[in-house]
């Protein structure tokens, strides 16, 4: 049975303006170590457990979310089962193994078919694996989502050690080629592919140098990927997802000063996963059949022109 919600119940919230409709900063200071959990949350994030309606936009299709476990890719995972897809969601660490089972109860409780795979994605070897359980299980791959990242903030060029550079490139963007390129040949055409990239690779944080040049790489290659995949007849759309600050374990595991996190937006307060992720929804739909090459932002109101 799915975690039952402490907080935030989900459900319609009282106020229309979009900006009143979570918390808002300041929040208390609750650091984690990476790769963070959800039970540590304050406040808990909402991933639209109570308030998700599926309406069959997904009906038969079946999806790989990477960093399915917690934040914007369980949101997601939760939102694709109750529009009728089976999900596939690969996680890090044994920490995260609560999380990863929360997601994977409620993906069941929508009567789809729930996978969830431990292991780092910096190994080709190991997106290998993912790809074949996901071919092995459920025969063919329409949506594949590419959303776990690495992060850590510094505050100087010098403390950034060159095992971290290397690792941030390793997580966001090598693990995407390894995914794209082993999951090509069992996409059917009308299949898609989702990059979570940010709002840093629009307007990078100085404290997030690595990360931020990751994010503006996974834009080029969405772009780039997308004219190969349909020059080529593959009939397979990419897109990308831009969040701006979403609270998520991610926060309080790198951010240090996170009790004020997204208060830099319009809305003053943070995205919860919930609000991210109908926009993953829409763009792996046939809705989005004309759509491809493009980066949806979903940032509380921060431009990304
Ligand atoms: P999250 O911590 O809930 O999810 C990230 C997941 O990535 C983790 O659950 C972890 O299991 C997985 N992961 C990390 N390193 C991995 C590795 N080496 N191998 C396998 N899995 C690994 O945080 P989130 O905020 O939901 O992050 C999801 C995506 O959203 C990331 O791409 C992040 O960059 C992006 N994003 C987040 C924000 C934000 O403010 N939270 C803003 C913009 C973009
Ligand atoms: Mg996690």
């Amino acid at each position: 049975m799915a975690q039952e919600k402490t907080k935030h119940e989900g459900s319609r919230p009282s106020s229309e303006d979009p900006a009143d409709r979570y918390p808002k900063p300041p929040f208390p200071r609750k650091p984690q170590d990476v790769p963070g959990t959800e039970s540590e949350m304050d406040p808990q994030a909402d991933h639209g457990e109570q308030s998700y309606q599926g309406k069959n936009r997904l009906g038969g299709k079946s999806a790989i979310i990477t960093g399915g476990d917690s934040g914007i890719g369980k949101a997601v995972a939760i939102a694709f089962a109750r529009e009728g897809a089976d999900v596939l969601i690969s996680y890090l660490d044994d920490v995260e193994d609560r999380d990863a089972q929360d997601t994977v109860a409620y993906i069941r409780e929508a009567g789809r078919k729930a996978i969830a795979i431990k292991g780092d994605i910096s190994s080709e070897r190991h997106c290998q694996k993912i790809i074949e359980v996901a071919v092995k299980e459920f025969g063919k791959i329409d949506i594949l989502i590419n959303n776990a990242a690495y992060q850590m903030s510094r505050e100087k060029l010098q403390d950034i050690p060159t095992w971290e550079w290397e690792k941030t490139f390793a997580v966001n963007i090598h693990s995407m080629f390894y995914l794209c390129r082993a999951a090509e040949p069992h996409m059917p055409p009308g299949s898609s592919i989702i990059n979570t990239t940010s709002v840093n690779a629009y307007e990078p944080n100085p404290t997030l140098l690595p990360y931020a040049a990751t994010k503006a790489a996974i834009q080029n290659f969405t772009a780039n990927l997308s004219q190969i995949l349909l020059e080529q007849g593959k009939g397979i759309r990419v897109n990308a997802v831009a969040p701006g600050p979403i609270w998520t374990p991610l926060i309080p595991s790198t951010i240090p000063d996170h009790e004020h996190f997204g208060d830099n937006t319009p809305f003053e307060r943070p995205g919860q996963p919930a609000e991210v992720a109908p926009a993953y929804v829409f763009l792996a739909s046939d809705e989005a059949n004309y759509i491809s090459g493009a980066t949806l932002p979903v940032t509380g109101g921060r431009i990304t022109i």
